[in-house]
């Protein structure tokens, strides 16, 4: 039986810490800051450790076990990369410092910069934008800037596949233009005909995920981009999935003209809770001058000798530059630095050599396990797969759905995969097993979907009620949906 949660633990007197005599002269604070009712809870120490350690075992996590959540990337987060970040000295610097007490922070930033550049080939990157969706806008913003120091006041719509994230869609609208979906082919490809009828002058651009949602790579890439390009458009990348081009394939070789990166997707950074992020975005040098900044520049101190340039950093000093054309800063001070300094650490300690392998792994387990899902889930569609894979979640004969299987996979120990996006695709599980799962994991995922595949033939009831080990059962969602509840209000 499933255990309640336990949240009235307040008892009055009882305190959990103790805070240190104060050591400047108290200052009065204004009366209409002040409350006299606030019922914080009284708690020991002891009290708030075990509640929350807790609500931590009822929750399930990438450290616990395999979470094949497409389009999320949830691979290991290797524990250097925390280390790295809590080192002090840059975990206390503080964003007010004067740039020349803080010029090791800036060169990591600078070489992160250099780092991400090259991975997507281009010309220009800013670190500011805090995650994939604030990316998104930023980019959406230069190219607003670009169009409009053009004269192009007319461009006011975006093209968007039907197969994309749901931000994309957001992000175009919040910038105030109109989105003209396009429709994808047999292939999963965009579909080439729509997208040619929706080109002309009004385009501000097309935003293009590659390899799509689907976990394909677009047959026609060259072509939709001359396409849009053609009308004067540009092509904003949605870069959130890097895992299967890193190493192998450069966004801004193929004529991207800017693209979001997920630091913490694709580089590591933990997360899923809700815990800071990062989206910076990579430009082509026509849109380098537009870039939200401060940007960290690096400039060669005068007295060194030429031969000494390339290996000693004495040699350099790092500062903030402002883009000529900035759009300004999107983020308050620098942006998430501790996600930086994790993305950093993991690209050093991987090397050119290991990110390819990251890419070749991810696509290769990927396509592994599509190879044994399909045997007993039709694929969306008969294709060599990248990064992830979308199948169907539906069982001939039976009436059993993609939310059934979700749900029945947390009772064989698994996170379920993404459901019900993307949209094209009627009952859909996106899985992305990502390169650091072992062929065991994969082998024994396999193999709850097969039992899973038996179980809507011969008991779908089971899996209609499912989960049946997990702390909470089944939530209403629709209930949960027209009735939201985000704050405990206390027992009844
Ligand atoms: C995750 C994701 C985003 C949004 O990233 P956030 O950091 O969650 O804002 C955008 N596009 C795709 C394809 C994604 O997978």
């Amino acid at each position: 039986m499933t255990e309640p949660l336990i949240y009235e633990l307040s008892a009055s007197g009882r305190c959990g810490a103790l805070l240190p005599a104060v050591g400047v002269p108290p200052s009065e604070i204004p009366a209409q800051f002040l409350r006299q009712e606030l019922p914080l809870p009284q708690v020991s120490e002891n009290d708030v450790v075990r509640h929350f350690v807790r609500l931590s075992q009822k929750n399930y996590a990438i450290d616990i076990g395999f979470y094949p959540l497409g389009s999320c990337t949830m691979k290991y987060n290797p524990k250097v990369n925390d280390v790295a970040a809590a080192l002090p000295g840059l975990l206390w610097t503080h964003p007010y410092q004067p740039v020349y007490t803080v010029q090791g922070n800036l060169r990591l930033m600078w070489y992160l910069q250099e780092f991400l550049q090259e991975i997507g080939g281009f010309a220009a990157v800013s670190l500011q934008p805090a995650a994939g969706a604030h990316g998104e806008f930023t980019g959406i913003q230069m190219m607003r800037a670009y169009h409009l120091q053009r004269g192009d006041h007319q461009r006011k719509v975006v093209l968007i596949p039907d197969s994309a994230h749901g931000t994309n869609p957001a992000t175009s609208a919040m910038s105030g233009y109109e989105v003209l979906e396009v429709g994808s082919d047999e292939r999963g490809n965009v579909d080439l005909a729509d997208l040619r009828a929706k080109c002309d002058d009004r385009v501000v651009g097309l935003m293009l995920t590659n390899p799509n949602t689907l976990g394909l790579f677009e047959e026609h890439l060259l072509e939709v981009l001359d396409l849009v390009h053609g009308c004067g458009g540009l092509v904003y990348g949605d870069g959130a999935n890097m895992n299967a081009l890193l190493g192998i394939a450069q966004p801004g070789a193929m004529g991207f003209d800017v693209l979001h990166y997920n630091l913490h997707k694709t580089f590591s950074t933990p997360h899923g809770g809700g815990g800071p992020g990062s989206g910076p975005v990579g430009c082509s040098a026509a849109l380098a001058p537009y870039l939200p900044g401060p940007i960290v520049r690096r400039e060669l101190l005068g007295e060194c000798p030429e031969e000494e340039h390339e290996h000693d950093e004495d040699c350099y000093y790092y500062d903030w530059h402002m883009p000529e054309c900035s759009i300004g800063r999107v983020k308050t001070f620098y942006g998430h630095f501790g996600v930086m300094v994790r993305a950093y650490t993991y690209i050093r300690m991987l090397g050119a050599a290991g990110l390819r392998q990251v890419g070749e792994t991810a696509v290769l387990n990927a396509n592994y396990l599509q190879q044994k899902i399909k045997e007993h889930f039709a694929l969306s569609h008969e294709r060599i797969c990248m990064h992830e894979f979308v199948c169907v979640g539906r069982v001939e004969g039976s009436d059993v759905r993609a939310l059934d299987i979700s749900k029945r996979l947390i009772d064989y120990g698994f996170h379920p995969p993404t459901n019900y996006f993307p949209l094209i695709v009627p009952e859909a599980l996106m899985i992305e097993p990502t390169e650091t799962e072992s062929q065991e994991m994969l082998d024994a995922f396999a193999e709850a979907m097969a039992r899973i595949a038996e179980e809507s033939r011969t008991q779908p009831e089971l899996l209609h009620e499912a989960p049946h080990t997990a702390p909470m059962r089944r939530l209403d969602e629709v209930r949960a949906a027209r009735d939201l509840v985000l704050r405990w209000e206390g027992e009844e």
